[in-house]
């Protein structure tokens, strides 16, 4: 039995990566948040809250530990990240941090989760994107805030792998939702948003719905459990560079409310709002390499994974949770 460290355990992806490692093994879940706001505990993980830009509390939240799962960051949608540039930086400190104490303690493993947003902009321009490839995030330039700090910290695993002969695995993750996902309170993504929006109207007899842009930019979304399984296997794979982790079935902003409105079984007046942060224009996710070393890629349709994260933020807004 190892014991598995979980850095942002109280959030959406770490909560699930919990729930799958804690089955055979010891796992020290660690969140910045008080564990009353976190979006799953397990009585069965060692639950501590620390502060992981600081760096005393890697030290202690890495000591003992035979691997490292970082998730750890101050993050959101694209609502969040467009105007918290500075702080999405600051992630860069617990990334830094934790490496230093892996390598101190000597971990056997360190898994960084890195982001689509790393990639090229100008690779991003058109809506029909045929898939971004690992080496399209070069030459640099990442979403501003958010995807430089991404990027920079893929690097310093990358630097900690061959100067210090640390195994760090790193994969770009490509707009992940599902069940325990931030809906609300302005850190929600598309999908989440798209479902509160549909179930508001519902609920409130408005028929309208205000999206973001015109609609047409396009995004591939992974469901949780296919990015659960990736985040393991990347990790216990021989695959030393960052690799994409998504889904590579594309679809249009207006497709994905196409969709939910069919779950919900509605039809809503669309106004577009313009000025609001839409982020690239077209993005997907080239899934050759995932293919190549796992003989596996994300394969959960859209419309399966937003079925159950429908109905999981319909049951938040009927029983009034936030
Ligand atoms: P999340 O916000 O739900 O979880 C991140 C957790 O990190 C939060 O619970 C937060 O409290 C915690 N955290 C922040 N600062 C901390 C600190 N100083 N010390 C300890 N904990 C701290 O986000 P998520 O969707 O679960 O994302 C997990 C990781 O995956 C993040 O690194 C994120 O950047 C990356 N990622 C997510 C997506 C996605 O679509 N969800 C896409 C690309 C990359």
């Amino acid at each position: 039995m190892k014991t598995i460290l979980v850095a942002g355990a109280g959030g959406f992806i770490g909560g699930h990566l919990v729930n799958a490692l804690k089955k055979n093994n010891h796992v020290r879940a660690v969140d910045i948040k008080p564990l009353n706001r976190w979006y799953q505990r397990s009585p069965e993980a060692e639950n501590r809250v620390l502060d992981l830009r600081i760096r005393e509390n890697c030290v202690t939240a890495v000591n003992g530990c035979d691997e490292v799962y970082n998730l750890a960051a101050d993050m959101g949608g694209m609502g969040f990240i467009e105007t918290h540039k500075a702080a999405c930086m600051l992630s860069v400190l617990i990334n830094t941090h934790l490496l230093m104490a892996a390598r101190e303690i000597g971990v056997e493993r360190y898994f960084f989760a890195s982001s689509a947003c790393v990639y090229n902009a100008e690779k991003q321009r058109d809506p029909d994107n045929p898939g971004l490839r690992e080496s399209d995030a070069y030459p640099a330039m990442a979403e501003d805030g958010y995807g430089w700090e991404k990027l920079f910290s893929e690097r310093m695993c990358r630097h900690f792998r061959e100067d210090f002969g640390m195994v760090t695995r790193m994969a770009r993750f490509h707009n992940v939702y599902g069940p325990f996902g931030t809906w609300t309170g302005g850190r929600e993504k598309a999908p989440a948003a798209i479902c509160r929006k549909v179930i508001e109207a519902k609920l409130g007899g408005t028929r309208e719905i205000t999206i973001w842009g015109d609609g047409l930019q396009t995004r591939s979304f992974m469901y949780i459990d296919d990015g659960v399984k990736g985040i393991v296997d990347i990790m216990n794979s021989a695959i030393e560079e960052p690799i994409n982790l998504g889904s590579s079935e594309m679809v249009s902003i207006n497709g994905l409310v196409d969709l939910v409105e069919a779950i919900a079984g509605i039809k809503l007046e669309r106004k577009y709002d313009l000025n609001a942060p839409k982020g690239v224009r077209g993005r997907n996710s080239d899934n050759t390499l995932i293919r190549r070393y796992l003989n596996w890629e994300p394969s959960i349709s859209l419309k399966q994974g937003l079925e159950k994260t429908y109905a999981w933020i319909f049951r938040q807004m009927t029983e009034g949770r936030k």
